[in-house]
């Protein structure tokens, strides 16, 4: 199937990557239409298509998988390095202040001596060089404790730029690096949250639990690469089709939950099959060979709370909701009854 690209509305390229796009039912591009910035936009995009062509031959090649493998690399070492420094600075500031500790000791050393010879003396000029050896004594401290307090403040400053990027990794450490959605390490720390927040305030809260059909076929039949599109785009869908509290997040391959406070079973049933009939309706071409992918779809089992229900049991009744849909042909929402 081969596509005719209108170089008008090229503004609307950001939907169509390099991998897979959009397409009408007879085959053309969607979204197209006029646009005066077209033309400028057409160099741009013929040299980022170039660009971003070999990077998806690249990418064909070596695997996605790799750059994800690179990528979760990449954050335990930062975690690594970022722990290491801070052990460091820790241990910095311990010498700091065992140097403080060190010099508070020789200098009340000195000037208890020195007490103990101003009682024995009498003389003016002994009790004048006394003054003096206190007068420079208190200085040296002076110095050295603004020094002390200076090198303290550096420290301070390290560990405050430290403990951001700790929380930069904690954050990466809660999404997916395929879809930028919450990943499933999110989903088990705040999903426990949420149901002991609903039952607390016995607040209404719901899930999606979704699963792309037939996904290993589209990666059997068009690779890795396109397969990974298709999840981003399908996260995308998911986004775009949430708001206020909700939350998209990974649950693990092609399987994906959407987090609903503050929503009935109704609401949610809605929403899953917006999603779903917004999915079925779009029509998908392989980008640079304009191979037809054709349509993808997806099934989706929603469930609400029940009073006093644990979130393992919330979860299992929302697998076993995706897994009757997936039963009755696929390509639909079941809803708890
Ligand atoms: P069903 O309709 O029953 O859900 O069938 P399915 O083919 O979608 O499900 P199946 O569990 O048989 O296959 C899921 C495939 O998803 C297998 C696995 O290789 C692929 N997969 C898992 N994670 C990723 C990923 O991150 N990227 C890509 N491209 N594929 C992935
Ligand atoms: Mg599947
Ligand atoms: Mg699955």
């Amino acid at each position: 199937m081969q596509s005719e690209i209108n170089p008008g509305s090229l503004l609307s390229w950001s939907d169509v990557t390099w991998q897979i796009a959009e397409v009408d039912s007879r085959g053309r591009l969607v979204r197209l239409g006029a646009h005066p910035f077209s033309l400028a936009l057409m160099f741009g995009i013929v040299a980022a298509g170039c660009l971003s062509f070999a990077l998806g031959a690249w990418q064909f090649f070596s695997g996605s998988q790799i750059v994800r493998r690179e990528r979760d690399e990449g954050l335990s070492d930062r975690l690594e390095k970022v722990g290491q420094e801070l052990d460091e600075e820790m241990f910095s500031v311990m010498r700091l202040l065992k140097q403080h500790v060190e010099l508070s000791g020789s200098h009340s050393e000195s000037l208890s001596k020195v007490s103990d010879s101003l009682v024995s003396s009498t003389s003016p000029d002994r009790i004048r060089a006394v003054i003096q050896f206190l007068v420079s004594e208190n200085k040296k401290v002076q110095t050295e404790v603004n020094d002390l307090n200076a090198r303290l403040q550096q420290s301070q400053q390290q560990i405050e730029k430290l403990r951001i990027s700790l929380s930069d990794s904690h954050r990466l450490g809660m999404m997916d690096a395929v879809t930028s959605l919450k990943n499933r390490h999110w989903l088990e720390v705040n999903l426990p949250k949420e149901v002991q927040v609903a039952a607390d305030a016995n607040d209404p809260l719901s899930i999606i639990m979704a699963d792309v059909d037939h996904f290993k076929r589209i990666n059997d039949t068009f690779g890795h690469a396109v397969g990974d599109e298709i999840l981003r785009r399908f996260a995308e869908l998911l986004s775009k089709n949430i708001k206020g509290r909700d939350t998209a997040a990974r649950y693990g391959g092609e399987e994906f939950i959407v987090v609903l406070p503050q929503t009935r079973l109704a609401g949610a049933k809605n929403l899953g099959e917006q999603i779903r009939s917004e999915l079925e309706c779009k029509k998908w071409m392989h980008h640079r060979t304009g191979q037809p992918i054709g349509k993808v779809t997806a099934s989706f089992g929603i469930v609400e709370l029940r009073r006093g229900e644990e979130c393992d049991d919330f979860l299992d009744r929302a697998d076993a909701k995706l897994y009757e849909a997936k039963a009755l042909g696929r390509n639909r929402v079941v809803v708890d009854n």
